[in-house]
């Protein structure tokens, strides 16, 4: 696992170990942190190592999966870490994938709606070729997944490895960074200090949010699966941004007001994954409500806030 130490890859080696996989988890801790996984550190199954895969990646002994999440995620990250961002939906890519060539290992690569750009296809099937600015700010994400998408298949149709790619929408659940800069953890983090919630532009591009367990059920179906993908995991519940800020302001009992700030250079207006792929190949669909979801998010948020060297 690579990437193993972030907000889903923590989530994920829970998720194998707690499935009877060995994990060996590799991180440089630039956006992630060991105390993301310092619950799996006793564990006998459980490896953390920290290296850079850019650098290069060896694991000893036989490898069934190798699931590549290493990447700055959100965009403070990436932003903050453009050529890091880069270099490792390139570099760390090739290196995962000679690993998982190596091992006979099935491939599953980390790659995201971004892939779609601002769509002008709505929602996005995974045959849409998305809408992407390379030169923008945001396109060192962009083209870093991307460029994994088309290194992924060229192992696959080169080398024969066997490879899927899985299109990750927006997730939100326990262990985000409250600082990433994303909706939600900015969103709780306001609303439970009842200071003003700062929404985008007038609040009206919408975002598909699902829960991490349902992120998780979606990526272990891809590994044990032998499709190609690419295969978009997310959830069709759309709501907009300004609907998305009341709804925490509501669900965190909270006296915050809403006030609007400038929109970022080429926010997506819409998104919303097309599951039909994913319905028929992986009998996946997500199944945690959305307030339900959220609620246990904001609960988490409220208790580190409460305790906050946990
Ligand atoms: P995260 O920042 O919490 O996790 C990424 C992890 O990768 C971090 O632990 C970081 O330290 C590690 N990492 C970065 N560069 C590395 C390198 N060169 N070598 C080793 N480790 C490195 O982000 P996340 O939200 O957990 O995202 C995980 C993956 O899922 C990423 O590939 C991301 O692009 C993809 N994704 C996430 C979302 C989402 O909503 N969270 C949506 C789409 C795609």
């Amino acid at each position: 696992m690579t990437g193993g130490a972030g907000f889903l890859g923590s989530h994920l080696c829970e998720r194998l170990l707690s499935d009877g996989y060995d994990v060996v988890c590799l991180d440089n801790f630039s956006t992630g942190t060991p105390a993301n996984v310092a619950h799996l550190m006793e564990h006998e199954g459980f490896r953390l190592i920290r290296a850079d895969v850019t650098d290069f990646i060896h694991v000893s002994g036989p490898v069934d999966a190798v699931l590549h999440f290493a990447s700055p995620a959100s965009p403070i990250d990436y932003l903050k870490l453009p050529i890091e961002t880069l270099k490792v939906g390139s570099i760390g890519t090739l290196h995962a994938l000679g690993l998982a060539r190596e091992k006979h290992a099935r491939f599953v690569l980390a790659s995201t709606s971004e892939a779609y750009g601002d769509p002008q296809v709505h929602p996005q099937p995974e045959t849409y070729w998305g809408h992407v600015n390379p030169v923008g700010p945001r396109g060192v994400y962009d083209e870093a997944k991307r460029y994994a998408e088309a290194l992924t298949m060229a192992y696959r149709r080169t080398h024969d490895v066997d490879t899927g790619i899985v299109r990750i929408f927006n997730t939100h659940g326990t262990r985000m960074r409250a600082d990433d800069g994303r909706a939600i953890p900015a969103f709780i983090g306001q609303a439970l200090a009842h200071q003003p919630v700062t929404v985008a532009g007038d609040g009206s591009q919408t975002r598909s949010i699902q829960h991490v367990d349902d992120l998780v059920e979606g990526v272990m179906r891809m590994m044990r699966s032998d499709h190609s993908g690419p295969i978009n995991i997310g959830t069709p519940h759309e709501v907009s941004v300004l609907a998305l800020a009341e709804a925490v302001v509501r669900l965190c009992d909270s006296r915050s007001e809403i006030v609007f700030i400038e929109r970022p250079v080429d926010d997506p207006s819409v998104r919303q994954p097309d599951i039909t792929l994913a319905k028929s190949v992986l009998g996946w669909e997500p199944s945690v409500p959305f307030e339900h979801g959220l609620a246990s998010t904001i609960e988490w948020f409220r208790h580190r806030q409460e305790t906050p060297h946990l």
